[in-house]
């Protein structure tokens, strides 16, 4: 779809759900490509295996994206294994739903600690190489929960709303060293995180959603792979909406 021969990308949240098809895509557009994960080691083994087996060129590295020192060891390790890093996806995410008037405390900090953080924690991390080779793309998964008023969602919604904001300053601030800044909002998409909803309200979801599917992780991966493109070097600050309509509302 879009040629990324030569680059290097650095994947947060790679072993499973939509982080794993972006790493997948990344791919076979022909980055080479690191993803982090947290405690999924088989996993993240056993993709590397599978994507060299394709000659596909990726390696996994254990990390805690809501840790600033994990951040910069892992952008030093991949620096120093492939000399650049051109593409940043922050991607990896947690939810811990619950009303605001029961809400623990350390579930507001750790929704806010892996899933805004951890976007600065990286962000900041590449960006001496990035501003260095004067070349970077930078997208974060937000999502489209960021504007609906989901109850149960306050921490989560306000990561993913702080996300977006972070995205638009960011574009104005790194802009002129050739760095874009973009963020995706999935809709409702087929992976572990989702498991519980979809069993229990699967074809209710699906009618409010214009195409009438779920989102699959290739769909967000197709979005992102596009904004890692050099075809997308004059879009910046923006948020892409992919939920197959979910938020048209009809
Ligand atoms: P999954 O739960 O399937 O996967 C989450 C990934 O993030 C895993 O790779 C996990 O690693 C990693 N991760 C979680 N916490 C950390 C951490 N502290 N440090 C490093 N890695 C971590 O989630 P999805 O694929 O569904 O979601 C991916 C992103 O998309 C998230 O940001 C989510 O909020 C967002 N999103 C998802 C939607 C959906 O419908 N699924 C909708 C809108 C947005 P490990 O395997 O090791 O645990």
């Amino acid at each position: 779809m879009f040629n990324l021969d030569g680059r290097v990308a650095l994947v947060t949240g790679g072993s499973r759900g939509i982080g794993k098809a972006v790493v997948e895509g990344l791919a076979r557009a022909g980055a080479k490509v690191a993803f982090v994960y947290r405690s999924s080691k088989e996993a993240a083994d056993a993709m590397v295996s599978e994507l060299a087996e394709q000659n596909f060129e990726t390696f996994a590295i254990q990390g805690d994206v809501s840790s600033k020192d994990d951040a910069e060891r892992i952008v030093a390790e991949v620096v120093e294994k492939w000399e650049r890093i051109d593409i940043l996806v922050n991607n990896a995410g947690i939810i811990k739903d619950g009303l605001l008037a029961t809400m623990e405390k350390e579930d507001w900090q750790a929704v806010i600690d892996t899933n805004l953080t951890g976007v600065y924690n990286f962000a900041q991390s590449v960006m001496r190489q990035m501003m260095s080779q004067r070349y970077g793309r930078i997208i974060s998964v937000s999502s489209v929960a960021a504007e609906f008023g989901n109850q149960g969602q306050v921490n989560y919604a306000a990561s993913k709303g702080g996300i977006q904001g972070l995205t638009r300053c960011l574009a104005t601030e790194v802009g002129r060293r050739n760095i874009t800044v973009n963020a995706v909002a999935p809709g409702f998409i087929e992976t572990d995180m989702t498991v519980a909803v979809r069993n229990a309200a699967e074809g209710e979801i699906k009618k409010r959603i214009s195409v009438r599917r779920l989102g699959k992780p290739e769909d967000i991966a197709n979005a992102v792979v596009f904004l890692a493109s050099e075809e997308a070097g004059y879009v910046t600050g923006h948020v892409l909406t992919v939920d197959g309509g979910l938020t048209l509302g009809g």
